[in-house]
């Protein structure tokens, strides 16, 4: 196996332990993706240093603000190759997780990797988030909701927060953009039922890189016109 020291080290300064079993899920999920990404673009970063930095640890930086030992339903919208829903669960085996994604062909690889160790209590789901947010089967049903890398916040909000349930949050993993963007986002926020918890800005260990969580809370219901129509809240944000 791998060194996974500067992972274990960051976890238990969170007072998070973890076996080797679960460190063996991570060694053999990085042989996949780095086996699929030679047919298949999951992503740029292949280095195992660099993966452990900017994939896994940047994914569980979450432990900073939510206590993610516990039996919480959580959608990561816009998976890919599994950041950071798949670390997550790994780590945190008491998490029920969807990893959602419009890209087949990546959750294909994901539901391999399910498979290959032995995972249950996660599954993954395709579709638009524009259209799965209004799916009463999906709408408002998690505790919490994550999304990295795939749109700007007044975008992302209504990409993400109808699935999560009134009293539950939505974590954006930011850069150092997500100030701005944030700033922004105070129509959108407002018309869908959310507002800021939390900014936690910090530098990722043993990187130059800054991480930005936004954690919103889901104060009341969204209303029914929201999510609007696939591609309708990019072109005209909130
Ligand atoms: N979250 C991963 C990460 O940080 O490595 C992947 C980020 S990748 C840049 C963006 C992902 O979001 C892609 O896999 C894309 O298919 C997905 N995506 C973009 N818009 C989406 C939408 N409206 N509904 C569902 N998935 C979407």
């Amino acid at each position: 196996m791998r060194d996974y020291n500067k992972l274990v080290k960051y976890l238990s300064e969170y007072g998070v332990t973890v076996s080797d079993d679960r460190l063996e899920k991570l060694d053999r999920y990085y042989d996949m993706m780095i086996e699929t990404n030679k047919s298949l673009n999951l992503t740029a970063i292949t280095e195992f240093d660099e993966v452990i930095v900017k994939h896994y640890i940047d994914s569980v930086t979450l432990i900073r603000d939510i206590d993610l030992r516990q039996n919480l339903s959580l959608i990561d919208v816009g998976t890919g190759a599994g950041f950071p829903g798949m670390v997550l669960k790994i780590i945190f085996p008491e998490l029920d997780i969807t990893l959602f994604d419009s890209l087949q062909k990546r959750l294909t690889f994901l539901d391999g990797v399910i498979s290959e160790l032995s995972l249950t209590g996660i599954r993954t789901c395709h579709g638009r988030a524009e259209e799965a947010g209004r799916d009463k089967n999906m709408r408002e049903q998690y505790d919490l909701c994550v999304s990295r890398a795939v749109a700007n916040l007044p975008v992302l909000l209504e990409l993400c927060l109808p699935f999560v349930k009134v009293g539950g949050k939505f974590i954006a993993y930011k850069s150092d953009k997500g100030h701005e963007e944030l700033e922004s986002s105070g129509r959108a926020l407002s018309l869908l039922g959310g507002s800021l918890n939390k900014e936690d800005s910090f530098i990722i260990p043993d990187s130059d890189m800054v991480r930005n969580l936004l954690i919103i809370s889901k104060d009341k219901s969204t209303p029914a016109t929201y999510p609007r129509k696939p591609g309708t809240p990019g072109r005209k944000p909130l």
